[in-house]
């Protein structure tokens, strides 16, 4: 991607999500996709200003959102795995460059891509948004599951004479050593951080969500590896034994903690500052479908189960004070539609304002980036704006946003 020399903003409404405020008619100047300035907007500034100028005085404007949980890579079939077998690879990284852009044009401009059953098609992806070959979100790309085998991150409804190329099983990984080669052979082909199932999945059939699929001796040896690259692990954990082991062995982000309860899991992630990444709207997603759609009785059984505990572990969260961070799980529900989940937290108790964080700086904290999540000098400008809106009381107005911004530039 070329960048302009300087670009002028002039924002009618700015989110500092940061202070917490809203800032009213602001000058931003980006320079080289980066933000170099945010201060009132004055007539001079713009008189004296050479490049380009975006008048975005009517709109309100925000830091880019952030997904941490999404995967980019394919597509599902009525809560089956099955096109990952009846697709070619070239095939899920096409539908991948579909989800990329639509992903990016719902205002995403940064996502975790938290694993792919072919290893390493999701760096690809990366890779080619990176070289501006195709559009999309910057990606932070787990490259695969490190998954017990038979587990939550394999493709498990298969007849047991049925053996997987060995793309599909990279991750597979049953004692601590086979978790620390698991954890190498992933960074070495390009993994951004690891992605480990400690428990039963909702989709994996025959896995059990509230079961755990590590020891913690395993999930800490996932951890350890992967700080000796300087990465950090996101644990898949449904239940509270699970979630536990995962928080306790040192993992960055625990993803879904749909079935957590009690007061000792909450604890721990205060302890541990861990980012917890809760997945409600997915829930509630595939449980609204259960009436139309043809989902496996097993896959719908599983996600009802959760609906209304996935709900009760956010408030707890809420309440309790640990770090939370927005991730969706989107492809189980269509990409572009990652937004939608916001409500939930209004709805668990959440001011509009720490909602927006948790999209925003928080996810940007839990990635461990200074690039991106905040609309101040240093960080690319990356910027949602929304025609007409003055307040965010209703966050619902992110769930059409008009104009995209990735390092300046508008995404067409
Ligand atoms: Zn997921």
């Amino acid at each position: 991607m070329t960048s302009k020399e300087s670009t002028l903003f002039r924002a009618g409404t700015v989110v500092d999500v940061r202070n917490g405020a809203l800032l009213t008619d602001c000058a931003i100047t980006v320079e080289n996709e980066r933000i170099t300035s945010v201060e009132p907007w004055s007539p001079e500034q713009h008189d004296s200003h050479e490049g380009e100028f975006v008048d975005l005085s009517g709109y309100l404007v925000a830091p880019g959102l952030i997904d941490l949980h999404t995967h980019m890579i394919g597509s599902l079939a009525e809560g089956s795995y099955m096109p990952f077998l009846t697709k070619s690879a070239s095939w899920s990284v096409l539908e991948g460059v579909r989800n990329a852009a639509t992903t990016l044009r719902a205002g995403f401009t940064t996502v975790r891509e938290l694993g792919t059953f072919r290893a390493f098609v999701d760096c690809d992806l990366r890779n080619a948004i990176n070289d501006g070959i195709v559009i999309g979100p910057r990606i932070f790309a787990a490259g695969g599951y490190v998954t017990s085998s038979s587990g939550g991150g394999e493709i498990t409804d298969l007849a047991s004479d049925i053996e997987l190329p060995r793309d599909f099983r990279i991750g597979v990984a049953d004692t601590v050593d086979e978790v620390r080669r698991a954890v190498r052979t992933l960074l070495h082909g390009g993994s951004d951080l690891i992605k480990i199932i400690a428990t039963g999945a909702g989709y994996a059939a025959g896995t059990t969500p509230g079961a755990p699929e590590y020891s913690e001796a395993e999930i800490r040896a996932a951890v350890d590896e992967a700080a000796l690259y300087g990465k950090y692990v996101a644990a898949h954990a449904h239940g509270t034994l699970g979630a536990l082991r995962a928080v306790r062995a040192g993992v960055r982000t625990l993803d879904h903690g749909s079935l957590i309860e009690g007061k000792e899991i909450f604890d721990a992630m205060l302890e541990h500052e861990t980012f917890f990444v809760p997945t409600t709207y997915v829930v509630r997603w595939v449980d609204d479908q259960r009436a139309t759609a043809a989902f496996p009785e097993e896959v719908k059984r599983k996600l009802a189960e959760a609906r209304i505990p996935s709900m009760n572990a956010l408030r707890t969260a809420i309440e309790s004070g640990v770090k939370l961070a927005y991730g969706t799980d989107a492809i189980i529900f269509p990409h572009g539609e990652n937004a939608r989940q916001l409500q939930d937290f209004i709805d668990a108790g959440f001011s509009p304002i720490d909602t927006l964080r948790t999209a925003t700086i928080n996810a940007a904290d839990a990635i461990g980036t200074l690039d991106v999540g905040v609309i101040e000098p240093g960080r690319f400008a990356d910027l949602v704006a929304i025609k007409g809106i003055r307040s965010i009381d209703d966050v619902s107005v992110f769930n059409s946003i008009d104009l995209v911004f990735k390092g300046g530039s508008l995404v067409e």
